[in-house]
């Protein structure tokens, strides 16, 4: 059964690294608006341009930028999406829903990663990834097997996000809870919300998702 759901939760929650899992192991299309906007910005293009500036001070681009993304994405066609990082707004939920409704897809869940602030900041500064296979990494509880080398595929393109540094993650903290957080009760509303925990080790988190996913 194809089904397709949102990763809500704030920078550092683990929606990236639960997207990849699921992936693998249930066929989805992780559809990533920070991955679309980072590919955008080293593309040199002018929207990449305009964005990088305000992604490295970690504000929220505009509504219309990310939702023209997503438009492109869906128009493309298939099914069975992991949304991740998006929306991050009220006004993208709204788009978001309009969208699926226009293509006949359902929004199956929206999985809830619950954190805490503290572990946000601890999580988001040790972080680094490979820019080769997209494997992420942290100093203190996932590091490496050999320094500098990706475990996933050898890769030696090893980095951090320009955003992942104290300042930044203030303002993309305070931007989630602004912006974003709104969302939880919206989607409780429309009775698609599961919490899951977290801060759970990786695996057990996933577990949660399935879960949440059962029967679906
Ligand atoms: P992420 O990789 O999801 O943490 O996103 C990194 C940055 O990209 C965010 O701090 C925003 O500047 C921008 N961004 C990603 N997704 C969105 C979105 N749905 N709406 C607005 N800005 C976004």
């Amino acid at each position: 059964m194809t089904i397709n759901i949102i990763l809500l939760g704030p920078p550092g929650a683990g929606k990236g690294t639960q997207a990849r899992k699921l992936e693998e192991e249930r066929g989805l299309v992780q559809l990533s608006t920070g991955d679309m906007l980072r590919a955008a910005r080293s593309s040199g293009t002018e929207m990449g341009r305009r964005v990088a500036e305000v992604m490295d001070r970690g504000e929220l681009v505009t509504d219309e930028i990310v939702i023209g993304l997503i438009r492109e994405k869906l128009a493309e066609g298939g099914n069975g999406f992991i949304f991740d990082g998006f929306p991050r707004t009220l006004a993208q939920a709204d788009a978001l829903g309009a969208l699926l409704d226009e293509t006949g897809m359902t929004l199956d869940a929206v999985i809830e990663m619950q954190v805490d602030d503290a572990a946000l900041v601890r999580r988001i500064t040790g972080r680094f990834t490979c820019g080769n296979c997209g494997e992420v990494y942290h100093d203190e509880t996932k590091p490496t097997a050999k320094p500098g080398v990706c475990d996933a595929c050898g890769s030696t393109d090893l980095g951090r996000r320009a955003d992942d540094n104290e300042d930044s993650l203030k303002t993309r903290l305070l931007e989630y809870y602004k912006k974003t957080s709104p969302l939880i009760g919206y989607y409780y509303a429309k009775g698609k919300l599961a919490p899951v925990d977290g801060l759970a080790a990786m695996d057990e988190v996933g577990a949660q998702i399935a879960a949440a996913l059962n029967g679906k």
